[in-house]
């Protein structure tokens, strides 16, 4: 991935536009398939060392309600998405919530990019953390102004999806 980056600043490309970098990873001869996941993960790799700088409080992750455990979860939903009650051990949400919260970070469950928008207005977070598919990964990475980091869901889908808690784990 490094040689790819270095090869696409050699090139003078923004790596902040999804479109450019298209152009420019079908002119290295990528897979157009494997653009989005490429965007996402230069984008990470971009703003790593930025997202470090910022202590956890000034940082948000956001998770995906559709991570939680769907039949039995007792979380209420509210203004600002889902208060988890850690109610399964088993609940990747829950693990990831407890954890980050541990370490300092405000974390909220949502259902969707508007709300998430909505928070961080409010909120005016100096970096973003989100757990989510593809489709909303790169919507919040073409619309975010701000460092972000995003980890794709492993299992995607409306309900019971799935995550690596690990890789989430290892950027925050
Ligand atoms: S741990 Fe939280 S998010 Fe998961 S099922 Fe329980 S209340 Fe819902």
């Amino acid at each position: 991935m490094k040689d790819l980056v270095n090869r696409l600043i050699n090139l003078g490309v923004d790596l902040g536009t999804r479109n450019t970098l298209k152009k420019a990873l079908s002119v290295l001869g990528e897979e157009p398939e494997n653009v989005d996941r490429l965007y996402v993960e230069i984008k990470n790799m971009v703003y790593r060392e930025k997202m470090k700088s910022f202590e956890p409080k000034d940082k948000i992750l956001f998770l995906p309600h559709c991570l939680r455990k769907a039949d039995k979860c007792k979380a209420k939903m509210t203004e600002e998405g889902y208060e988890c009650a850690e109610c399964n051990k088993d609940c990747k949400v829950g693990q990831i919530k407890k954890y980050a919260e541990r370490k300092g970070y405000k974390v909220f469950i949502v259902p969707g990019g508007s709300m998430m928008f909505s928070i961080i207005r409010k909120y005016e977070p100096k970096g973003v953390i989100g757990v989510a598919c593809m489709k909303e990964l790169i919507l919040a990475a073409e619309n975010l102004e701000m460092p972000i980091n995003g980890v794709e869901l492993s299992k995607s889908g409306c309900i019971n999806t799935d995550v690596d808690v690990d890789k989430v784990k290892s950027i925050l």
